[in-house]
Order: structure tokens, then C-alpha cells, then sequence
């Protein structure tokens, strides 16, 4: 199965206006980490919070009593390392949700061996790709050679092919093979039905392709969506980049 961003929402061109405030007595939170809540960056291990950042989450979460939470693709490890605890994350597009005050696991179950050996052989054999294993999920970054991206969107598509139970996503810069179930979709629907979210409506802020699941999921559960930076989107409202986001978090504090 292949998911690709033009068969989603070729025919929607997220709309320009500023996002509404939060309504913070009915509205529950869903933020991006990458490009979203920091800018994105050639290493990805290279990526945090921007200073004061914690604490303007924390500040936020508890204004929605506690309906906030961070939804990445990382391994939900990776991202344990870099948002606060005291929130909920949620890591492998909606493969693993941690509440606040809980730490992820430190094993986590691995990709199949067989695809595993074939994508770890394409990335190496791929100038400029790098192989990020994230448990279940396999992503092959290729920020460092951009031109490599059609061949390698064509080899692993072939490769997931024989995978039925894998999915291949395309993002920014990166290839995603991820367990079919997976998304941000997912992930949203998990939370919103946590006493902590249950009733809200959930607003989805995103930059990526795998942001509009997240997305629609949050419009069809009555809420909203707001699209970070260009490209077309299910979202209705939009924010330049990750510091017109911080502005905008920071106004709908108490
Ligand atoms: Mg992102």
C-alpha cells in the first residue's frame, strides 16, 4: 500500500487566514514536533524545543486541563528525550501513546528482518540516505541528496509491496515504512478518547503530509486544523513557520 500526498488533497488549498483563538475551556491540542513546534534540520537529532518552550507547553496543557499532546513520527523514545513528561506524546504516528508522567518502554518491537535487510541495503547503497530505525517503523532520510527521491520512493514502494502489513509515506525529505494501522489519525482518535480529551475538539497543527490524517481526523471529530508553512492542506487556517506558531501558542495563554 502506498500513501501519496496528491490522491489525500490534491483539490484543497489550505485556506490563509490566521487561525481563531483557542477556546480553552472546549478545545483539546494536537501539535507536530518536526517543523511544527521547531524548525526542521539537515541531522534530526539536532532538533528541540526552542528555550522556554517547555514551559509554555506545560503553561498550555494545564489551561486545557491537560488536553494537549505532542504527535510525531518519532520513535515515541526519541521523542520522550525532547517534550516535557508532565504532557501527553504520542510517538510512530500513533503507534505509542505515553501519558503524563509515564516514560516509553526502552524495547520496542522491530520492523520484519526481511524488510529490515532490504531498505538497510537500498539506504546504504544510496548517496546521501540515511537509515533511522524507529521500532516498528523504518524511515530513510535523504535531505543530503535530494535528487535521490523519485528512485528511491520507486524502490521501496516495490519493497512494500511484498509487505502487506507495511505502509510506505512519503514526507519531507524522507521515506516512511510504517505498519499499515499506523497514522496521526490514529493517534488523534486514541487521545480524543482519554477522559483528558474526551468532549474537546481536537485542533491538529501540522506542516507535513502526515499531518492531514491527524488533520482530518480532528475535522471529523468537530474540530479543526491549522497548516504550518506552504503547501496545499485539509487545514482552514495557517501559520508561516514554527515561530509564528510559538507567537500563536503564547497568545492563548491564560
Ligand atoms: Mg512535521
Amino acid at each position: 500500500m502506498t500513501e501519496t500526498p496528491s490522491s489525500a488533497f490534491a483539490a484543497m488549498a489550505a485556506n490563509d487566514a490566521a487561525p481563531p483563538p483557542l477556546d480553552r475551556a472546549r478545545d483539546a491540542l494536537f501539535l507536530d514536533f518536526d517543523g511544527t513546534l521547531a524548525p526542521l534540520q539537515d541531522d534530526p537529532d539536532t532538533v528541540w524545543l526552542p528555550t522556554g518552550g517547555d514551559y509554555t507547553l506545560q503553561a498550555l496543557s494545564q489551561a486545557l486541563d491537560g488536553a494537549l499532546a505532542v504527535v510525531s513520527g518519532r520513535d515515541i523514545r526519541d521523542l520522550d528525550r525532547r517534550i516535557p513528561g508532565a504532557l501527553w506524546r504520542a510517538g510512530g504516528h500513533g503507534c505509542d501513546i505515553c501519558a503524563p508522567g509515564r516514560h516509553p518502554s526502552a524495547w520496542q518491537p522491530p520492523a520484519p528482518d526481511p524488510l529490515y535487510q532490504a531498505v538497510y541495503a537500498l539506504a546504504a547503497e544510496t548517496q546521501g540516505a540515511r537509515l533511522e530505525s524507529k521500532g516498528p517503523i523504518l524511515a530513510i532520510h535523504y535531505r543530503a541528496n535530494r535528487t535521490a527521491g523519485p528512485a528511491l520512493g520507486a524502490a521501496l514502494a516495490a519493497m512494500v509491496a511484498d509487505h502487506p502489513s507495511y505502509a510506505l509515506q512519503a514526507g519531507k525529505c524522507v521515506y516512511e515504512l510504517k505498519p499499515a494501522g499506523a497514522s496521526k489519525a490514529r493517534a488523534v482518535e486514541r487521545l480524543m478518547a482519554m477522559p483528558a480529551f474526551a468532549g474537546r475538539r481536537p485542533v491538529m497543527i501540522g506542516d507535513d503530509v502526515t499531518d492531514e490524517d491527524g488533520m482530518r481526523a480532528a475535522i471529523g471529530l468537530a474540530g479543526r486544523a491549522i497548516k504550518v508553512g506552504p503547501g496545499d492542506s485539509l487545514a482552514t487556517a495557517r501559520l508561516e513557520n514554527p515561530a509564528h506558531v510559538w507567537t500563536w501558542l503564547e497568545a492563548q495563554l491564560p
